[in-house]
């Protein structure tokens, strides 16, 4: 008999992605990369070094340490100021974050993000601080997704689009290139990163859309469309690895407001939380 993982993919996609180790490395790179000819250049390059010093925060002995019976929400304002150490001590001259936030505020606003990413609720405005309890959360969130992935998850329903590990609402989809993987679509989560396999040409975000088209920008990057839903007037952006190999969705979605804009020109509201994006922005 074969073992089941020499089974090919097109019979049974691998369901979970766990998040890379180096997931928030290969954001930064692309922030970097899609900041050089970008009118929103100097935020992108921002976001790049908050992306860097995530990646820093990965490899502490104290993230490393959580664990799936941690209580992510408990550990999450010592997180919180040690990214803040770890982005100020690199921020190259970009402005840092000054003075450590009060314990109870950072579990206040943890609180949101985790209703926010559950799809629930947009921030109206930002504090500067929500960009830091955000990016510590994730970083959080990705260990115990890496810790939890890697035992044996239940099966997935057809309609059940949040994700898997943690609860929270995909960003978007991403349509896969390579080996074992080409023109599969997954989903990733908006928070832990981890990536669920999903149907292509089926609305994620109703039951019922079945019809979805998609919209681009005219002559921008082709590898970021909306895909929108006649059904529940929603749409998820869809990053497409098969037009861009080093396309990455949380980087990719934040260098391409201006798609959400003409979308919603068509009567499509955004379903899809990115945690550092606020209602003003994607207004
Ligand atoms: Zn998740
Ligand atoms: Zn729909």
């Amino acid at each position: 008999m074969l073992p089941p993982q020499s089974l090919p993919t097109a019979v049974s996609p691998t369901l979970l992605l766990a998040p890379a180790v180096d997931v928030f490395a290969r954001r930064a790179a692309r922030f970097r990369s899609l900041a050089a000819q970008h009118s929103q250049g100097l935020w992108l390059n921002w976001l790049a070094a908050l992306s860097e010093a995530q990646q820093s925060l990965a490899a502490t002995p104290a993230i490393l340490a959580v664990s799936t019976q941690t209580d992510l929400l408990a550990a999450a304002p010592a997180a919180v100021e040690q990214l803040r150490q770890l982005f100020n001590a690199n921020a190259y001259g970009m402005d840092g974050f000054a003075v450590a936030l009060d314990e109870s505020l950072v579990l206040d606003q943890a609180r949101s993000v985790v209703q926010m990413a559950a799809g629930s609720q947009l921030l109206a405005a930002a504090e500067r601080s929500h960009f830091l309890i955000v990016a510590a959360m994730q970083v959080l969130w990705a260990q115990a997704a890496r810790l939890r992935v890697q035992q044996p998850q239940p099966a997935q329903s057809e309609a059940h689009e949040a994700c898997p590990c943690c609860g929270s609402a995909a960003l978007g989809s991403i349509i896969m290139a390579g080996e074992g993987k080409a023109g599969l679509r997954y989903l990733e989560c908006s928070l832990c990163a981890t990536r669920w396999n999903a149907v292509r040409a089926r609305c994620t975000l109703c039951t019922q859309g079945e019809v979805v088209q998609y919209l681009a920008l005219e002559g921008a990057h082709a590898a970021v469309q909306a895909e929108t839903c006649d059904c529940c007037q929603g749409y998820i952006k869809t990053f497409m690895q098969t037009k861009d190999i080093a396309v990455e969705p949380a980087a990719d979605d934040l260098a391409s407001l201006a798609l959400d804009v003409l979308v919603g020109e068509q009567g499509f509201a955004r379903g899809a939380p990115n945690l550092f994006l606020c209602e003003a922005e994607a207004a």
